[in-house]
């Protein structure tokens, strides 16, 4: 593997420039290693690769380019280890959180776009039309730092099965896992030109991918704001667009829950991966029955989060990913106008960490209450009834996720009236193979599974 070079056409080529980016350790503050700063001149030549690939991968059979999806599962799966290892040296995330969460999920999404290959849908036919489903064509991925691997994933093994080929740019924050990804890809013998890697800045890279005539669609997770420069670059060529964005998303806790589990899980999903997650649920909305004995119990769980050490087994807390966020997410709390029950533990000296932070009796119209914070920092708003509840969890601009607890047909009635793309009803397992997308400034599209497959797919009617 050449994590000095770019790697186009199935080969691992110099960047036309020299310049390089430097990859910061967010627990040390070390500087871990280079990748190449690509250029415009680098999307190019990759996106011609990737152009010269397309009708030959395109006309592979979806059962054969789900078999290359199940070698390249084995190969990745050979460097679990290592993959846990770099994402918790680059993100920072705790050992136990980058192997199950940050390695496994990834693993459980690439063998579901290989099974879901191998067995190709039935055909559909409507009256006298036959129904196909084609590769849009040349797909531009731009990934962000949270969840580095998974992300990629999401969109490379859905655009392979679809039949696109694709030239991938993750995030300038943490690029090195994305080249075990490729490394494998070259191992497993993918045919040049399917997958191609640009490492990068975002106004350098993703721009340039973004606004290039021949990238077909781009397919994009990250920030609201970026996505919405995308969304104004890929509009001049209507090239199609995906768009996971930001989300601050609503757990209601109803007057029937069962008020220790739902706090308890709830504080869990606020936290995982020090808060850096575009799912997590950041306002926890509680009956007011509940609400004093709520706050007292997430409080107490938020102690449970000690900070320190990502390759310390016994680490619940990692940093955030980079000084800039930590003084972001900082910022927020100093701002705060909140009971604050939660706050202020001692974190390591060095490293980008923030103590885990809970805020009580939080205004819903509030900048907590309102902005996507990403760092361990939850929000506490009572409720009177479930409509109350309701007008809450859809008061925000963003609709990505969501949890209800309460008697199943209650919750279930509160659920399909929240406007986000996902509710989990009383902890209900996250689904790999369910559609992953928001709702409002959230964004369109859906990853994973079947609804995923579909995005990177035309529909062709054949009259006979
Ligand atoms: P970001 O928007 O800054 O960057 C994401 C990617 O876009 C990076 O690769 C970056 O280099 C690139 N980029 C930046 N400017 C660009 C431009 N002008 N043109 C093209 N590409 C550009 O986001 P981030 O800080 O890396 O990630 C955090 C954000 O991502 C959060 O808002 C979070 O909610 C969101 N997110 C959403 C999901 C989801 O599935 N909905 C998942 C994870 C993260």
């Amino acid at each position: 593997m050449n994590r000095d070079m770019i790697y186009l056409g199935g080969r691992w080529v110099a960047s036309s420039s020299a310049e390089t980016i430097a990859v910061e350790n967010p627990a040390t503050e070390e500087i871990l290693g280079r990748v190449p700063a690509g250029t415009a001149e680098d999307v190019d030549r990759a996106v011609a690769a990737a152009r010269a690939a397309f009708d030959g991968w395109a006309a592979t059979p979806m059962a054969e380019r789900g078999a290359f999806l199940g070698r390249l599962h084995e190969a990745l799966a050979a460097r679990a280890g290592d993959i846990a290892r770099t994402v918790g040296l680059e993100l920072g995330t705790p050992l136990k959180i980058a192997r199950a969460v940050q390695t496994g999920l990834p693993l459980t999404v690439l063998r579901g776009y290989a099974d879901l290959a191998a067995q190709p849908a039935a055909e559909e036919t409507i009256n006298n039309s036959l129904v196909v489903r084609e590769p849009v064509g040349v797909v531009g991925a731009i990934t962000p730092w949270n969840y580095p691997l998974h992300q990629v994933v999401a969109k490379v093994a859905a655009a392979l099965a679809a039949g696109c080929t694709v030239v991938l740019k993750p995030s300038e924050l943490t690029p090195l896992v994305a080249y075990l990804l490729v490394d494998a890809a070259d191992e497993i013998g993918l045919p040049a030109g399917v997958l191609n890697l640009v490492p990068g800045t975002g106004p350098v890279v993703g721009a340039a991918i973004a606004a290039h005539p021949h990238v077909d669609m781009v397919s994009f997770t990250g920030s609201t704001a970026t996505g919405r420069a995308i969304s104004h670059a890929a509009a001049d060529r209507i090239a199609r667009v995906a768009l996971e964005l930001g989300g601050k998303s609503a757990n209601v806790i109803l007057e029937d829950a069962d008020v220790t589990k739902a706090v308890k899980v709830g504080v869990a999903n606020a936290f995982l991966n020090s808060g850096q997650t575009c799912a997590a649920w950041t306002r926890m909305l509680v009956h007011r029955a509940h609400y004093d004995a709520a706050v007292e119990l997430a409080a107490s769980a938020a102690a449970g989060y000690l900070a320190g050490d990502p390759f310390d087994e016994t680490t619940r807390l990692g940093p955030l990913v980079s000084a800039a966020q930590r003084d972001r997410v900082r910022g927020f709390i100093a701002r705060a106008e909140a009971r604050l029950v939660a706050g202020g533990a001692p974190v390591p000296e060095k490293g980008y960490f923030v103590a885990p932070t809970i805020f009580a009796d939080v205004d819903p119209d509030s900048e907590l209450a309102q902005e996507e914070i990403f760092g361990p920092v939850l929000s506490i708003i009572a409720f009177s009834d479930d409509d109350e509840a309701v007008r809450i969890a859809n008061n925000s601009r963003y609709g990505l996720a969501g949890g209800v607890w309460g008697e199943p047909g209650r919750a279930r009635a509160v659920a399909s009236r929240m406007r986000t793309g996902a509710v989990d009803i009383n902890g209900g397992a996250f689904n790999p193979l369910a559609p992953f997308g928001g709702y409002k400034q959230s964004g369109f599209g859906r990853e994973f599974g079947v609804h995923g497959l579909n995005e990177f797919q035309q529909t062709k009617a054949i009259q006979q």
